[in-house]
């Protein structure tokens, strides 16, 4: 093998960004054996198991697109997926392998403009010819297997004119299929590479593939068609499709909160101090130097009503928050309820600390352990929100916007989850401290701080959700 080659597949470079732990222990490490083979459909193929690939070499516009294709499933496809379980949801390995076929094939397509591929190039000639053998056997599965594996390939326009004409319900059948494809892939992450769950089945299980059984659900489905009307055939589908994408709960990819305990020792007279304002009314005149200077005479002072609002405080590391910023967050914070979140590994271990409440905080050398990782982000917003004592309350998140999930799962539909949280409470997301000490000084001279607001990769889910006015 050439080094040209090996670098046109590398499939263990890809790998090494995978998260999915029985991947890593079983493969990673491993040097893969990258055979060339001819670009014929059926030859090419990754071996999880073996760590061996197939692929055409050399620059031709089919030898590219078969390439990716394969490199596409060495970055995104489950190393193995125990039989037992797809026949437990009530798959088959054939509709399964077809829908990750679909997905695959759908991801590369999005991407071809950016890696220069020609997805026209995907086609060799031999599915126009399965195509005319399974409408002159009057085949209807075996189409549908066609229709299916034509998607997002350069022969889908091809193989549905040869299908058609002979089915065509078929036709309105794909286009069921297509849009609840992309109603379903927008509820998942089709390229997440994160495991839900360290235990169990799930964790051989790359999150994006979640998405290839809700098609392979679909699909299950097609062909379990009995020759009822085609009408009722479609409706049928229709709202079976409907119900699973409704239906569809995927795992929690949360952590769950649990409070560790600072004790809250401090109070007014420490860098935390009740805020005093001066006002004309009031039972003890301080301010005689007033009676001079101010034409009101607000000689007296008036104690501000404490304010219920919560500040949720993301400690990940990437935040790299310092005692500094806590203190400083927590002294603009006067009478709010502060509360800051990191995720320690250890089950059980304390996650989430509130460090002020009701006028009293922490004591610098009591501060929480912070600088881990993030996993309960929205569970700690969930918690903020419940805190309120108003509505007017304001919840301020300070979070630079990378959320992560369990096994450090990141997948924009964590954003996702996040943007249409903040939409719904009006919480105002921070990206730093310094963020945080203005809004709530804000807050504190009377003003009511704009809400909702986004940052980062929240702030792109929103604009995308079209949350943002
Ligand atoms: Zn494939």
């Amino acid at each position: 093998m050439s080094g040209l080659h090996s670098i046109a597949a590398a499939p263990e470079w890809l790998i090494s960004e995978r998260r999915d732990t029985a991947l890593l222990e079983d493969v990673l490490g491993e040097p893969w054996e990258v055979k060339h083979c001819p670009a014929t459909r059926g030859v090419p193929h990754t071996d999880f198991a073996n760590r061996r690939m197939a692929v055409p070499s050399g620059g031709s516009d089919l030898s590219r697109v078969v390439r990716h294709h394969e490199l596409l499933h060495a970055l995104l496809s489950p190393s193995h997926v125990p039989e037992e379980y797809i026949r437990e949801i009530g798959l088959s390995p054939r509709s399964v392998h077809l829908a990750e076929e679909i997905r695959i094939n759908s991801i590369l397509k999005e991407n071809a403009k950016g890696l220069g591929l020609k997805i026209s190039a995907f086609k060799d000639g031999s599915e126009m010819n399965e195509a005319k053998n399974a409408v002159a056997s009057n085949d209807l599965d075996h189409a549908i297997h066609l229709m299916c594996a034509s998607i997002a390939t350069g022969s889908e326009t091809s193989v549905g004119r040869i299908l058609f004409a002979e089915f065509p319900e078929l036709k309105k059948v794909k286009k069921v299929l297509k849009s609840k494809m992309r109603e379903y892939w927008q509820r998942n992450s089709t390229y997440a590479t994160g495991v839900y769950d360290d235990k169990g089945m799930a964790h051989a299980i790359p999150r994006g593939f979640v998405a290839t059984l809700g098609v392979a659900q679909l699909i299950e489905k097609l062909w379990r068609n009995d020759g009822e009307d085609e009408g009722e055939y479609l409706d049928r589908i229709n709202s079976q499709a409907n119900n699973m994408v409704k239906s569809t709960t995927r795992a929690n990819p949360w952590g769950s909160l649990v409070f560790g305990s600072v004790p809250l020792t401090e109070s007014g007279n420490g860098f935390l101090s009740r805020s005093r304002s001066a006002s004309a009314t009031g039972r003890q005149p301080r301010r005689l130097h007033r009676l001079i200077s101010d034409p009101d005479r607000k000689v007296f002072d008036r104690v501000a009503r404490k304010r219920g609002g919560i500040v949720v405080v993301d400690g990940s590391g990437s935040m790299s928050l310092d005692e500094e910023d806590l203190k400083a967050i927590v002294k603009a914070a006067s009478g709010c309820t502060v509360v800051v979140y990191s995720f320690r590994h250890e089950p059980n271990e304390p996650n989430i600390w509130v460090v002020a409440r009701d006028g009293r905080f922490v004591s610098q050398d009591e501060f929480p352990p912070i600088g881990s990782d993030n996993v309960v982000d929205l569970p700690a917003l969930e918690w903020g929100v419940r805190q309120r004592k108003d509505r007017k309350d304001p919840v301020i998140w300070v979070s630079d916007g990378q959320v992560t999930g369990i096994s450090r799962y990141t997948g924009k539909d964590l954003d996702i989850e996040c943007a249409q949280f903040i939409h719904k409470h009006k919480i105002i997301q921070v990206k730093n401290a310094r963020g945080a000490v203005e809004v709530l000084s804000e807050f504190a001279r009377g003003k009511t701080p704009h809400s909702p607001q986004f940052v980062g990769d929240i702030k792109v889910a929103a604009k995308e959700l079209r949350l943002l006015d």
